[in-house]
Formats: C-alpha cells, structure tokens, sequence
C-alpha cells in the first residue's frame, strides 16, 4: 500500500468513526432528556417547576436535533472540499488566474474560508430565527443578523488576512523553520486581539456603559478588594438586544481588563447572587486557570504548526486529502490541514472537556471561599431555567462534550462545602 493510500485509509476511518459517534452521542441525548422529561429531578423539585423542566426538555432535544444536521452537513461539506477534489478544483481555477503566487495563495484560502462560512449561514438563520425564536429567546431582527455578519466578516478580514499573509510569505520564504516563525506571530496575533476586543471590537456589537446600580457595584467592588483583583472597569452589555440568555464575562488583560455584565443577568439575579457569579469568574483568574488555558492553547498551536511544517513537504499528504496541483502548493496544504485536523483531534474531546469540568469545580469552591455558596445556588438555578439548560443530560454525552459539570454535580458539591 502506497503511502497516499495508507493516509487516505486513516483519514476515511477516522473521519467515519467522528461522524457516527457524533450521531451515537446526539441519539443518546435525545433519548435520555426525552427519558426524563416528565419528573423534575428531586433534588430540584421544590426550585424548578415541571413545566420549566418540560421546556428546557424540548429546548435541548431541538438544538441536540440541530446539531444533528449540523454534523451532517459539515461532514459533507468536508468531504466535498477534500476527497470530492472541491479544493483541487479551487487551486486549479486560481491556476489560470494572473496573479503573483503569494496572492493566489491569499485567495484560495480566503475562497475556502468563505465557501465554509457561507455553508453555514442557513442553519445559523435557522437556529436563531427558528429554535431560539419558538423558545422565545430570540430578540435579533433580520436586519441585525445580516449586519453582524457582515460585521463579522469585515473585523475578520482586516485581522485575519494580514496575519494569513504573513503566514504564507513565511511558509514560501523563512525556510524549513517557517512553522516557529509562524507560531510566534499567531502568539502575538492573539495577544492584539485580546487588547483590542474589550474597547474596539466588542463595542462594535454591542453597547457597554458603566455599572449604575450602586447596591450591586458596591457589593462588587468589595468582593474585587477582598480578592485582591484590579480591574478597570464594571460594565453592562446590551445582551438582550441579541438573545434573553445572560451571561457574565471577564475580558482583556492588563490596563485594558474589564468586568462585563448582560442586563439580562442584572435584571434577574439579586445583588448577592451576581456577587457569587462574579466571585466564580474571578476564581477562574485566581487559581490562573486563564492562564494555564492560553499556555495550553499556546503549546497546542505550536505542535500542529511543526506538524504542518512536516507535512508540507510530503506529497502523500497532498494526494491523500483529494490531491492539487503543485500551485499553490502552500495555501492547498494550509487548507487542507485546517480541514482535516478536527478529524483527528476529535476523539481527545473529552480530554479537553474533563479539565474544563475540573476547573469549573475549582472556581465554585473559590466562590464558596469568597461570597455565598448559597446565592451561587440559587443564582446557578435561575440561569439553568433562564436558559432551559437540561438537568438531565446523558451522562456519556455530558462526559463527552460538555465543558462545565452537570448541575446536579454542581449544586450537590456546593451544598456539601463549608459555608
Ligand atoms: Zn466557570
């Protein structure tokens, strides 16, 4: 067996092995939540009402569905570009195109990125304008869907194709070790964007004013002082112009690192539940599990890099993926890499998602420390019902994918500690 044959067998079966075990893991969500949708959980029984249970059934049974053709679509989508030869044939059409190599590689990957991002606008219309509406947690227009994408698209582009440039001059010209090059610029790439989102990029979606409930920014900047934490600035965000799920947020870093809070979590939690809420955010910074996720993230990046410096250089990674012509060399192997890797990260999933889960425990026990277990109770119940967030999910697909612990975990863990 060739070497092209041998790569091709590996990606096909890994690729088979994705799609089906993520069909297997939505089937089994659907049973279990369906299994359980009629007997709130007793634990839950005196704070949750079975017709808030009922809907937050239907709402993650819907999206789980969603998710479905999502993972169908994509697989498709994938296949088309890769061994259906869709970006040979892109390569193969900029071939004929008159332009210098470095922007015919520019081009082929902004080409794909596009095609990408356009198979997913139907869905995205969908899931907004059709699931979260029939839930009544939509709040966009049409108008402010369409002027986020194009908003999206624009921030992207100014940001995203200098870097690809860069990238791509150093993948023809820096030698055989473009990939660290490549790796220090995507590092600082993503140290701009961390101190630009808060004041530049944020605000072009959203409108941030300074916290004016003195009850609750009291209570916050007590809480800050009691922690030792810094930041510059409490501010409210228009969540609720998008969407009535709320949220909270610590952004930016340095002089530039801000508290942000949805009115949608203001107008529904008390002053001493936001308090508790804020107090488990800032645990995530305390016990630096920001930090030691950018580290993550950081090292992650630079092995796929150097993974991709090797691969550039071997043609059965090219024919292997649905093969392209020798123009342009750099973008089709970028392309292709970027395409294929989830398929082969996809089964550490759940080792990404049981760190996650095991901070998120970390940060309620600092909350605990720091503010009311008690209000982190009751605060975390009000937004699994805001957010008809199921309490009985399927425990493997919970161990799977999910990033934070199943709430009856949580809750029973907070209610055990000291308060
Ligand atoms: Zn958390």
């Amino acid at each position: 067996m060739s070497a092209t044959t041998l790569f091709t067998a590996i990606f096909v079966v890994l690729f088979i092995i994705s799609v089906a075990l993520q069909l297997w893991l939505a089937y089994r969500q659907v049973r279990f939540v369906r299994t359980h949708r009629q007997a709130v959980p007793a634990h839950f029984a005196a704070r949750i009402t079975p017709d808030a249970h009922r809907k937050a059934a239907d709402y993650t049974i819907a999206r789980t569905r969603l998710s479905t053709v999502d993972t169908l679509l994509d697989a498709a989508l994938l296949f088309v570009l890769t061994l259906g030869g869709g970006v040979a044939w892109i390569a193969a059409w900029l071939g004929t195109v008159s332009l210098a190599p470095l922007w015919r590689d520019v081009a082929l990957v902004v080409g794909v990125a596009v095609v990408c991002a356009a198979a997913t606008l139907p869905l995205s219309w969908y899931r907004t304008f059709v699931v979260e509406q029939r839930f009544g947690f939509n709040r966009m227009t049409f108008g402010l869907w369409l002027a986020d994408i194009a908003k999206g698209a624009l921030v992207g582009a100014v940001l995203g194709i200098p870097l690809l440039t860069l990238v791509l001059w150093l993948m023809a010209r820096a030698g055989t070790l473009w990939w660290l090059y490549a790796w220090i610029a995507w590092v600082a790439f993503q140290v701009l964007v961390l101190a630009l989102y808060p004041t530049l990029i944020a605000p072009l979606f959203n409108k941030f004013e300074p916290l004016a409930d003195a009850a609750v920014k009291e209570r916050i900047e007590r809480l800050l002082a009691r922690c030792g934490y810094a930041a510059k600035g409490l501010f409210v965000m228009d969540g609720s112009k998008r969407s009535a799920h709320g949220n909270a947020y610590f952004t930016g870093f340095g002089a530039a690192r801000r508290i942000v809070l949805f009115d949608t979590l203001i107008g529904r939690l008390a002053p001493e539940e936001i308090e508790a809420v804020l107090a488990h955010e800032l645990g995530h910074f305390k016990l630096r599990h920001v930090i030691k996720r950018a580290i993550w993230l950081a090292l992650g990046s630079l092995a796929v890099l150097a993974v991709l410096g090797w691969l550039v250089g071997e043609p059965w990674f090219y024919a292997g993926l649905g093969g392209a012509g020798p123009v342009p060399r750099y973008a089709v192997a970028l392309v292709l890499f970027m395409l294929a890797l989830p398929v082969f990260t996809f089964l550490a999933t759940p080792i990404a998602a049981i760190y996650s889960r095991q901070h998120e425990f970390e940060a309620d026990a600092y909350a605990v420390r720091h503010a009311s277990g008690q209000a982190l109770v009751a605060a975390l119940v009000k937004l699994y019902e805001d957010n008809a967030s199921t309490l009985t999910p399927d425990p493997i697909y919970s161990a799977f994918y999910d990033s934070h612990p199943p709430a009856a975990a949580r809750i029973a863990r907070l209610e055990a500690a000291p308060a």
